[in-house]
């Protein structure tokens, strides 16, 4: 993986750990830094304000609405913190207040994680903002309870603040991290965009709440947090545009991109999945999506640098950068018979096998399940012109000679590595 390559802004390590450093380095360096913008502060005011702006805009064309949503209450919480939060003379009842909104923008932030659609106008879109408005109402109901009672018991018994670390109530901001540090292992387990987005907000809220009463902080908190979100919108379109939803391989665009730039020695290997269609029509096309999945995680592994593409449908491309195509032979073998001698085990006919994180399909010990193999056959193909003896042939001449060595691999009886030039 290289340094700069889209898949390292992809990979969820980088998605846990780059929020917390920036935050690190933030509560590290926050003297010097305001030191540093103190001639700026209408400029760093404002600042979050444009750049959430932005994500809301962006979101739209880029299909995100569900993040524009997130910056959206992020607006309404910095716009709180900045004109709410801070007074002295706050009476009990509005500090309070802040309490309740603090701890329900993280408690909210959290529970989209579990929501199974993300779009607002779903079934579980719309019973969230039920929820939201339940909740709404039932503060409201609560602080009129209030109003007239003293409440000052309620602040010291429950939301003392711990002077050293931060004026905010303690337990706010144990509950705070509590539910930031399990968004990350969500953001680690599935590594998708969306929880990565509310991971990003809950890192950046928690620290806006723990330094809430120093000038500044909260601001450049949602200034960070806007500009991941800003980097979130541009990964998951990049995403969109060159990732293969189904296999989580590089699609068809990426390679034509590849391609466009390759010169010099290079191999392609065309892999396609032997009679695919009988497969689904035995046991599904759900199970045949999940055995593409599996394929894909098996051909990630293929050794010799090899890049990986989903061609189409269950077809696939290797690309094995300088190295001619007997040298890629060994490779291929090897993946070809991983592949054939792989145990599918499944659950019973047009039944969802489930694949696990180390790709393997596996069934309960429940119902009926039967064991079958699938195999592949690959056609391989150099950039090696063979009358010239230089690296000149050119992407579509490589490309032919790949898809006749398929052809011959598939006409040879299947389940074989074919290339036609040592052959
Ligand atoms: P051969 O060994 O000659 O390659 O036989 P085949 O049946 O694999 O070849 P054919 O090209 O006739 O069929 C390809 C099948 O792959 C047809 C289609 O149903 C299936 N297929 C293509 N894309 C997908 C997909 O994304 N998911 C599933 N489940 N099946 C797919
Ligand atoms: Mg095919
Ligand atoms: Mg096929």
């Amino acid at each position: 993986m290289s340094l700069f390559s889209f898949a390292l802004f992809r990979s969820a390590l980088f998605r846990v750990f780059f929020p917390l450093l920036l935050a690190v380095q933030l509560c590290l360096s926050s003297e010097s830094l305001l030191i540093l913008l103190s001639p700026y502060q209408n400029l760093i005011s404002t600042f979050p304000y444009i750049m959430l702006s932005v994500v809301i805009f962006l979101s739209q064309p880029f299909n995100q609405g569900a993040t524009g949503l997130v910056a959206l209450l992020m607006v309404v919480s910095l716009y709180l913190i900045q004109n709410y939060v801070g007074i002295d003379d706050l009476t009990d009842i509005q500090r309070f207040t802040f309490c309740l909104l603090v701890f329900a923008l993280p408690v909210n932030l959290f529970l989209i994680h579990f929501l199974p659609e993300k779009r607002l106008l779903s079934r579980f879109g719309i019973n969230y903002l039920l929820f939201i408005l339940f909740q709404v109402v039932w503060c409201w109901l609560l602080l009129e309870q209030l109003t007239n009672e003293n409440v000052s018991w309620l602040w010291s018994a429950y939301l003392k603040p711990l002077p050293s670390l931060s004026s905010s109530p303690l337990l706010l901001i144990i509950i705070s991290m509590a539910l930031t540090l399990v968004s990350g292992f969500i953001v680690l387990f599935r590594n998708s965009n969306f929880d990565h987005t509310i991971f990003i907000n809950l890192v950046f809220c928690t620290l806006a709440l723990v330094f809430f009463d120093t000038p500044a902080i909260p601001a450049i908190c949602f200034s960070l947090a806007a500009t991941l979100l800003l980097l979130s919108i541009i990964t998951s379109s990049h995403e969109l545009a060159f990732i293969d939803q189904l296999t989580e391989l590089q699609g068809r665009r990426a390679l034509e991109i590849e391609m466009e730039h390759i010169n010099g020695l290079y191999t392609i290997a065309m892999l396609d999945v032997d009679h695919f269609k009988q497969f689904n029509d035995s046991y599904g096309h759900r199970t045949g999506d999940e055995v593409l999945r599996l394929v894909a995680q098996i051909m990630k592994q293929t050794e010799g640098n090899a890049s990986v593409f989903r061609y189409g449908g269950e077809e696939f491309i290797i690309l094995f950068k300088g190295k001619n195509s007997n040298q890629c032979l060994p490779y291929l073998n090897e993946l070809r018979s991983k592949i054939a001698n792989y145990d599918l085990v499944i659950r019973d006919h047009h039944e969802r096998p489930i694949l696990d994180k180390d790709a393997k399909i596996y069934s309960q010990d429940v119902g009926e399940h039967k064991t079958v193999n699938i195999t592949v056959s690959i056609g391989v193909a150099d950039s090696i012109n063979a009358r010239t003896k230089r690296h000149d042939l050119g992407t579509d001449e490589v490309f032919k000679a790949a898809d006749k060595a398929l052809y011959r691999a598939k006409s040879g009886g299947r389940n074989r590595v074919t290339n036609l030039r040592f052959a």
